[in-house]
């Protein structure tokens, strides 16, 4: 009997739901472990807290000597909540969060005791780096890494550690992280934003990057993830056949929530509220043992901060509860994969939603036009946002009947598509006084109450207008949100600074109104832009017939998708933004090839080792006991043993069928895997991996889900899809 899996089996029949100690109200212990205005007001002198406050707000340097006294602060704030140690936490390329941990203790000049952290070490680190990877920015004679506080994420407190969150850049100052160029880009999006804002209102002085994101997971039992080696090793499952039932009866989806699991949800939940994350909404998924954490949205550096902290959390709690969080977007085949909705839009210091339609007709001009440069700005870089969105896992849920496709397109729900195919027809030049209380009543002055009762919905379109924001869909559920939001906020910053200067020129050189110039330019990009708006069907093969006709890209897979990053367009975008230059855009793009290839590198070579080493001695066991059986039926029946032995001799060559299937293409598969790792270029390695290398998984995987269904239960060594997706 194969140990592992009856062992875990058994083990989860005894699992009860851990108990879980709520507080009195959760309000009140919200952000607790965060250094935030509350507690920087009872620990910091009022000239720090003043300064601090101005690098939060408007980004100013805070001086060497307050440092000091910010970092004393924080120390005794800690200390008093029993923390030992501080890191710096930052976001490397790997795509996870990292930190070293020094302890507050040193011994002084006296040899005495005692608890120290200078503003130095709160400012800038370096840790020993060299094993990030760098894309050739660092070359080993120069392997310095520094990370640098940012102040606009509140430090917090994670077990016994104050963490402390930074940006992560090369010794000649080239971003080695997600968060640096993030930063960047909200910083040009706040300048060209808050300039098109000043058309409608001159208070405005700031405009935030809001990001509500949606963290879809899987929750399986510890010993059943633990037996199967895939899951241990590649975060998925290389092979299993399908249960007799999945989520055909839909009844999973916003289902009651099983004792365990919602037992795990409520500690996370208690965690998150410690730790400053406004976590809201919990429910089932779609798929068996799938589930879904949505917070209250915040400005999107902090979102990316929490969304990171709270995976690292939700696999911890989860050690507690005796189950292991699966972030991969396709752990099981034939369900639903998992994604991370990325609801992103715009906010004002002043308090206001710029893709929230207002209450008169110049509110909702300004609505328009922001609308208008997004789905611009889309338009015109669409293959960039594929580009963000790209990775060897997320491959498997794009365009898979269940997720976005890989074609990117924006949906506005029908009663706004009318709306921009109205203003497509705004007059050329100036606007009669007629036309324009026409527009104003009709057309413009509309929108609100469309919006209000705007049930729209278009589950399967990848970036999606829902009333108030954007809703871009295609994000993996492993992602860094960083990556797409950079995209997103640079183009849309470009966009509207294109814009501000075309406005400027039509009030300049055409002497034309403020809104006769906005109409006018915003009449230009709404035809411009005209192939990106899909109100269809996304998961649809006449979409991708259309999509082919109106040239929208459709780059199925990741080493091709990647390929935007370093076109001539990306370059120019981000090198003109100060975004990322172009030593950074090139390391990027080769990390992510090179990750693409490891990736399947690994699944390749597990899926070889399962096949081999688990699945065929397996099935040859299995067919020397049907052996067995065939030679006693002989001895016993003589000649006539076949009337008695048709389904055992059938199983004994069908399962060497199977065998002899399964050898062939592993070899084959091994024999792809050595030519490729032999190519020296990221990007052809990249591709042969894609080409012929992972097609032979599926060819695999065929027959050895064909011997599970063959060989006798009791045998078989591998967690079936049954109890892992069943099970909790
Ligand atoms: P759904 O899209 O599932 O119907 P909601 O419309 O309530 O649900 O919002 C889903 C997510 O959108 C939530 O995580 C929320 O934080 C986020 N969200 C709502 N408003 C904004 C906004 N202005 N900016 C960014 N995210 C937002
Ligand atoms: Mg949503």
């Amino acid at each position: 009997m194969s140990t592992l899996r009856f062992h875990a089996l058994k083990q989860i029949s005894t699992r009860k739901p851990v108990e879980v100690q709520e507080p009195h109200r959760r309000s009140e212990i919200y952000a607790t472990n965060v250094f935030n205005k509350k507690a920087m007001r009872q620990f910091l002198t009022k000239t720090s807290f003043n300064s601090l406050m101005d690098a939060i707000e408007k980004g100013t340097k805070i001086e060497r000597h307050l440092a000091d006294y910010i970092s004393t602060g924080m120390k005794e704030w800690a200390i008093s909540k029993g923390v030992t140690h501080y890191t710096h936490w930052f976001q490397p390329l790997t795509g996870s969060t990292a930190e070293k941990h020094d302890a507050f203790f040193d011994i002084d000049d006296d040899l005495s005791a005692i608890e120290k952290f200078g503003g130095s070490a709160l400012v800038q680190q370096e840790p020993d780096a060299s094993s990030f990877p760098n894309g050739g920015i660092r070359n080993t004679f120069e392997a310095r890494g520094y990370t640098a506080w940012d102040p606009t994420s509140p430090a917090f407190i994670w077990g016994t550690t104050l963490c402390i969150p930074t940006v992560f850049v090369s010794y000649t100052g080239e971003a080695l992280d997600y968060k640096t160029p993030l930063l960047r880009s909200l910083q040009v999006l706040d300048s060209a934003a808050t300039k098109v804002v000043q058309y409608f209102d001159k208070k405005v002085k700031k405009v935030n990057a809001t990001l509500g994101w949606e963290q879809e997971y899987f929750l399986i039992d510890k010993d059943l993830a633990n037996s199967r080696p895939d899951i241990m090793l590649s975060g998925r499952t290389l092979l299993g056949h399908a249960p007799a039932k999945g989520q055909q009866l839909d009844d999973h989806y916003f289902g009651s929530i099983p004792s365990r699991i919602l037992n795990y949800m409520r500690d996370l939940e208690n965690e998150c509220m410690l730790l400053g994350i406004p976590a809201k909404t919990r429910h089932n998924e779609v798929a068996p043992n799938q589930f879904e954490l949505a917070p209250i949205f915040e400005e999107a550096n902090l979102a990316v901060d929490h969304n990171l902290l709270l995976m690292d959390v939700m696999g911890k709690v989860a050690e507690r509860h005796n189950f292991k969080v699966l972030f991969h977007e396709k752990p099981f085949a034939g369900v639903n994969g998992s994604g991370k909705h990325n609801n992103w839009s715009l906010a004002t210091d002043t308090g206001i939603n710029l893709l929230s339609p207002g209450a008169t007709p110049m509110k909702n001009l300004q609505f328009l036009t922001f609308f208008v440069n997004t789905i611009k700005a889309v338009h015109d870089y669409e293959e960039l946002i594929r580009a963000a969105i790209a990775t060897a896992s997320n491959d498997h849920r794009l365009g898979a009947n269940e997720a976005p496709p890989a074609i990117i397109s924006v949906f506005i729900g029908s009663q706004l598509d009318e709306v921009l195919n109205e203003l497509e027809k705004v007059t050329d030049g100036k606007l009669s006084p007629q036309e324009k209380t026409e527009l104003k009543l009709n057309v413009v002055g509309k929108i609100p109450e469309i919006l209000l009762d705007n049930t729209d919905r278009n589950r399967t379109s990848p970036f999606a207008f829902t009333g108030n924001k954007f809703e871009l869909r295609a994000v993996g559920s492993t992602a860094n949100c960083s990556n797409a939001m950079t995209v997103i906020n640079t183009i849309v910053a470009r966009q509207l600074e294109e814009f501000k200067k075309e406005v400027d020129a039509l009030i300049a050189t055409e002497n034309m109104k403020k809104d006769d110039a906005i109409f006018n330019v915003l009449r230009e990009y709404i035809k411009a832009s005209k192939k990106i708006r899909f109100e269809g069907d996304g998961y649809g093969d006449a979409w991708e017939k259309e999509a082919l006709k109106r040239k929208l890209s459709n780059n199925k897979t990741t080493p091709i998708a990647l390929k935007a990053k370093i076109s001539p367009l990306a370059i120019d975008l981000y090198t003109r933004m100060e975004v990322m230059n172009e030593v950074e855009i090139q390391a990027r793009y080769d990390i992510e090839m090179e990750e693409y290839a490891k990736h399947i590198q690994i699944e390749g070579r597990v899926l070889g080792d399962i096949a081999r080493n688990h699945v065929i001695p397996t099935a040859i066991r299995y067919q020397n006991i049907l052996i067995e059986n065939v030679k006693g039926l002989k001895d016993i029946y003589g000649d006539s043993f076949k009337t008695y032995a048709e389904e055992q001799l059938r199983i004994i060559e069908a399962i060497s069928g199977h065998i002899a299937k399964i050898n062939k293409a592993t070899t084959q598969m091994i024999d792809a895997r050595k030519k490729a790792n032999k190519l020296t270029c990221i990007e052809e390695k990249a591709i042969m991996y894609c080409d012929e290398v992972k097609p032979y998984f599926d060819d695999i995987r065929y027959h050895c889900d064909k011997l599970e269904v063959l060989v006798d239960d009791e045998l078989w060594p591998l967690t079936k899809y049954r109890e892992l997706l069943f099970t909790h």
